[in-house]
């Protein structure tokens, strides 16, 4: 792949704290690449460093075969080519919707600025609100013209910050469904920041997961959600059940059944992390004892239903309690107080060395 960006050892510190560190990514022409982090995890500083919109400390950012910053050397952000999107799009209220499109597009004649804004409206739907100025427009229809003024100059790159968290669930789902297109066929390099797993897996080819300032796992949406690395990456793809025992002979016992602990040395304690859609419960046949569970609650989500478990594990005496999520397609709501059986999914099923402390 030839890159068209790429952060190369990037590091960066405020007030002596390091907030990103040596992160290299790259991503190539057409691909959209999404930062995914929990809050303050160094996502928009790294955007912002692409951007130039902050000083590079440490490392470099090349655009194509160009060096755009290293620690003494800066190329402003609007000699850039980039189209930057923020969350809060950033439109100029005194100019009228055409003109905020417009804005970037001074090398070309007026009637070929308007022409090229107009054409850049229509794309993303919006070229009825030309005259209109940014207050009369709702937050999606801003969001979609703050997108057109990225696109109309054709940047080779598009940086997204959270692009769609001003919107509700419905327009947000309508506007990223654009959005996606009309990336893919501008054929841009698009880096996006998010901390939603799900938007994340809508938008990208690839997704890289940071922590701490550092990237932690990188893959294409399906690496990350079917192979996580840690259990950080697992539980960040949405919620899990997560339990922690001792490996012996090679298992963990967990209180729903045993695990194999590939990879985790015998005597050590693990960390078994569970997908509520990888735990299926079923009607307690005649005869059946073994990894059973008492329904506590159950609740329709929408397209799955989710079964608050307990489950009691122990020998007699050291009995002790926990709490299961189970998540079944459709309609699945069992009265509470009903025993079910429990099986699982070994593949929704990861098993790390348990992080002590
Ligand atoms: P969020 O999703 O909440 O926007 P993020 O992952 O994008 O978070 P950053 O905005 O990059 O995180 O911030 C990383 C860390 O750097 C945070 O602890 C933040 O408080 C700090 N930080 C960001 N900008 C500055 C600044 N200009 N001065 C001092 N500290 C800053």
């Amino acid at each position: 792949m030839t890159s068209v960006l790429r952060l190369e050892s990037v590091s960066h510190q405020f007030d002596g704290i390091r907030v990103v560190d040596d992160l290299t990514l790259e991503i190539g022409r057409g691909e959209v690449v999404c930062l995914l982090g929990p809050s303050g995890c160094g996502k928009t500083t790294a955007l912002r460093i692409a951007a130039g919109l902050e000083t590079l400390q440490a490392g470099r950012v090349l655009m194509g075969d160009t060096e755009v910053a290293s620690p003494d050397r800066q190329i402003p952000p609007e000699q850039r080519g980039i189209g930057l999107v923020f969350q809060d799009y950033a439109l100029f209220p005194h100019l009228s919707v055409a003109d905020n499109v417009a804005f970037g597009l001074t090398e070309f004649a007026k009637p070929v600025q308007r022409e090229k804004a107009l054409t850049e409206l229509r794309r993303v739907g919006m070229d009825s609100a030309a005259e209109k100025y940014p207050h009369e427009l709702s937050g999606g229809q801003q969001q979609r013209v703050a997108l057109a003024r990225a696109l109309a100059p054709n940047p080779h790159i598009i940086l997204l910050d959270e692009p769609y968290s001003g919107l509700d669930s419905a327009l947000r789902a309508q506007v990223r469904d654009d959005v996606l297109h009309l990336l893919k066929e501008s054929g841009a390099a698009t880096l996006m920041v998010t901390h939603d797993p799900e938007e994340a897996m809508f938008m990208a080819d690839r997704i890289a997961v940071m922590r701490d300032g550092r990237i932690v796992q990188h893959g294409s949406p399906q690496t990350l959600y079917c192979y996580p690395n840690s259990a950080f990456v697992a539980g960040f793809f949405g919620e899990v059940n997560s339990f922690t025992g001792l490996v012996r002979d090679g298992h963990v016992e967990t209180p729903i059944g045993q695990v194999a602990a590939e990879g985790v040395p015998d005597g050590l304690r693990a960390t078994v992390i569970m997908r509520p859609e990888g735990l299926r419960v079923t009607t307690l046949q005649a005869g059946q004892s073994d990894y059973t569970a008492r329904v506590m609650q159950a609740r329709l989500l929408g397209r799955s239903s989710l079964i608050h478990l307990h489950v009691q594990s122990g020998e007699n005496g050291s009995m002790k309690e926990w709490h299961f999520h189970s998540r079944m397609p459709g309609i699945f709501l069992p009265d509470a107080g009903t025993r079910l059986r429990i099986e699982f999914d070994l593949g929704q099923i990861f098993v790390f060395p348990a992080q002590e402390g």
